[in-house]
């Protein structure tokens, strides 16, 4: 394990932005984390996986902990269900293509998405109808300040919309170094229902789907989508979509009947955020090197050179129209590093 001084990120963040660690350690076994979290004279560490979901705004004074720990096991398993456990540093895709090699079904709605496997609890990762917590069983972390490892339950991990205990009170307290997951063996449960992956099948002429043909849909709708990283700097969704009480839904829905909505519950709808930041005008635009995806509102990119302050001041303007024009608040999705 060696601690290397002021390390560029721009390789291991995939909106591509030039900022520097202090000092940088690839952490690739247990021990090395916990040898790391007893070193004396680094009293701030930050927490990076595959950098597909944070802003980096200035300069990381810290040590930056590049989690890397790998492996894939089973754990349990009974005639219908095999229970694993993933170290933190697996690619998350990488393991939705473990998984359908095995034809283990569970998460093939979530394929293609970035980022480390140690990371998906953080925000709950979901798409397409399906979310992490819908196969979690449990994950371990350790203590940051302690060195000293902890089970957190599902329950423990408080998951909600993109959320979870992680994110808030735990937010850099902990370091999730493995997740386990429960995936079915036989009698997979289809999700197709959600945005096109019907229409999608159909297209692919595919009238009985398989899990590995709802991923396959899945990587085209997302391909045809969503700018690849490789190729132009982005982290996804930038916002999340804001969820309204009833009575703001109402209002809303009165101003502006045409606009799309979810019910998430009895009296919660959900409003896609990328047909507020549309509707202000903002998709395609251009300042400078910060942009707003030409195919997709909700996505933030970096044409080349951006800076992270100019894709937070975009980011801002944005917040700011949408509040002013529709008074609703649409929260970041992705990880701000200030
Ligand atoms: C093109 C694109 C599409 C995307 N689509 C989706 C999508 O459909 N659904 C979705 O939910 N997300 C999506 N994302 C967001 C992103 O892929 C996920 O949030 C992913 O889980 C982030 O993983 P990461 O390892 O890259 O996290 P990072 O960006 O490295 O870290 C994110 C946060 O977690 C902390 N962290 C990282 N690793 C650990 C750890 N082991 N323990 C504790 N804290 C840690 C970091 O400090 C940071 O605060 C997309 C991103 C991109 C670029």
């Amino acid at each position: 394990m060696q601690i290397l001084e002021n390390i560029s990120l721009k390789q291991y963040n995939t909106f591509g932005i030039e900022a520097k660690a202090r000092f940088f350690c690839e952490v690739q076994s247990l021990e090395d984390l916990n040898q790391v979290l007893r070193l004396k004279g680094y009293p701030q560490k930050f927490i990076l996986g595959g950098g597909s979901n944070m802003l980096i705004t200035k300069d990381i004074d810290a040590l930056v902990l590049f989690i890397n720990l790998k492996g894939i096991r089973v754990i349990g398993e009974t005639a219908q269900e095999v229970d694993i456990e993933v170290m933190a540093g697996e690619n998350w895709h990488q393991l939705v293509l473990y998984t359908l090699s095995k034809n283990y079904g569970g998460i093939e709605n979530l394929s293609l998405i970035p980022g480390n496997t140690g990371t998906a609890p953080i925000q709950n990762i979901g798409a397409y109808g399906v979310e992490l917590k819908d196969v979690f069983i449990a994950c371990e972390a350790v203590d940051c300040a302690t060195a000293i490892p902890k089970t957190f339950s599902k329950t423990d991990c408080k998951f909600g919309y993109r959320d979870s205990f992680f994110k808030n009170e735990g937010k850099g307290k902990y370091i999730i170094s493995s997740v386990q997951l429960r995936l079915q063996k036989v009698n997979h449960k289809l999700h197709t229902s959600y945005g096109a992956i019907e229409e999608e099948l159909r297209a692919m002429g595919i009238v009985k789907p398989t899990i590995k043909d709802i991923s396959n849909a899945v990587i085209r709708i997302r391909r045809h989508k969503l700018p690849d990283p490789k190729d132009l700097g982005n982290s996804g969704s930038f916002f999340k979509n804001p969820v309204l009480s009833k009575s703001a839904f109402l209002s809303f829905n009165n101003s502006y009947p045409e606009a799309p909505f979810y019910k998430v519950t009895a009296d919660t709808y959900k409003i896609p955020a990328g047909w507020l930041i549309e509707q202000c005008g903002f998709k395609g635009k251009r300042y400078g090197d910060a942009g707003v995806h030409v195919k997709q509102a909700l996505v933030i990119v970096n044409y080349g050179t951006a800076t992270g302050a100019e894709l937070l001041s975009l980011a801002e303007r944005i917040q700011e129209k949408v509040m002013q024009t529709f008074g609703i608040a649409i929260a970041t999705e992705v990880n701000i590093i200030k």
